[in-house]
């Protein structure tokens, strides 16, 4: 049984704790909503009245937050969480964020010798209710091996990706070509219908030819072919299209920073974008078909 301060109860970190408590940790939450905060003291966490409360003690500080400037503002300057830790504690910060204030922060907890992983997750909701995230993390080895004791309470996949800020890469490379395949999966099932084909057959003969990928094998975005996906149900998320829109742009600005030339990720990008200014954001990402179909 660990400490953990766990910041940022939304619809991630929230089912997130709840994992934690039912793995008899003793958890303690902060979140700027309190509404989110008594949802965690029903599951049997202590509520703090401010992050730095919440750190008061802790082996573990996790947080799931919305963007770069947020996690910034938690953990780095005077009033940051990382002046006011122990030595002993280990930060995972689990939001996607852009990987330069990743890193920033990871230097920052390195020169006062404190452990620091960034920690994204692969998987939504529902995975983070079910306890099935993929972590992929950012930092020393040291670390990760602190990092996956708690890790394996919330999730089933956990990899070590590199040093600070590797884990947001990886989390960009794979989001970028999800998204690719995503579009690509789509094009090809329309030119298939169009041409006569039944969506399910020309789906079925995919997946035992090259063409095979996950958006194919499991989350087929032609309504009908797969009873449990989100194109069957009117696409529902899922994982919604402002989230895959909110990925895109930090894997742009990794390929940016790092002078790659990522055509097919830009084209997907533009794609994304337009999707969401047509009203489509809450949609689930793969209903793109439509856009194809219009
Ligand atoms: P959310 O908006 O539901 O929750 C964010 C929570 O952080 C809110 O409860 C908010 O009140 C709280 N918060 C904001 N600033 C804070 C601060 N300074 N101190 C304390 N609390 C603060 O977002 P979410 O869907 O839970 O996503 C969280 C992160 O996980 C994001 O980075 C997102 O990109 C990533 N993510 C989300 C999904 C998904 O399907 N929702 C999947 C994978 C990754």
């Amino acid at each position: 049984m660990a400490n953990v301060a766990f910041i940022g109860l939304g619809n991630m970190g929230g089912p997130m704790a709840t994992n934690l408590v039912k793995a008899s940790h003793n958890v303690v939450v902060f979140d700027l909503a309190q509404v989110a905060c008594d949802q965690l003291a029903s599951a049997g966490a202590s509520i703090a009245a401010t992050a730095a409360e919440a750190v008061v003690g802790a082996d573990y500080v996790i947080s799931m937050l919305p963007a770069g400037k947020h996690v910034a503002g938690t953990y780095l300057g005077d009033t940051g969480l990382l002046a006011k830790l122990d030595i002993a504690t280990t930060v995972l910060d689990c939001s996607t964020i852009d990987a330069a204030t990743a890193r920033t922060v990871g230097e920052a907890a390195a020169t006062m010798n404190i452990g620091f992983m960034d920690a994204p997750v692969s998987g939504g909701v529902a995975a983070a209710a079910a306890g099935t995230l993929a972590f992929m993390c950012g930092g020393s080895a040291e670390t990760f091996k602190k990092a996956e004791i708690i890790l394996k309470d919330m999730g089933k996949n956990i990899f070590h990706a590199g040093p600070a800020g590797s884990g947001q890469v990886a989390k960009g490379c794979n989001n970028m070509l999800l998204a690719i395949q995503m579009i690509g999966t789509c094009e090809a099932l329309e030119m298939g219908a169009r041409n006569g084909l039944v969506p399910k057959v020309l789906s079925d003969i995919m997946l035992a030819s090259s063409g095979r990928n996950w958006s194919l094998e499991v989350y087929n975005p032609y309504p009908g072919v797969m009873e449990a996906a989100p194109a069957s149900h009117d696409y529902q998320p899922g994982f919604m299209v402002d989230l895959m829109v909110k990925d895109l742009g930090l894997a742009m600005e990794i390929a940016e920073q790092s002078g790659v030339k990522n055509v097919m990720g830009q084209l997907a990008q533009s794609l994304y974008m337009e999707y969401q200014s047509a009203g489509n954001g809450q949609q689930d990402f793969s209903g793109i078909l439509q856009k194809l179909q219009d």
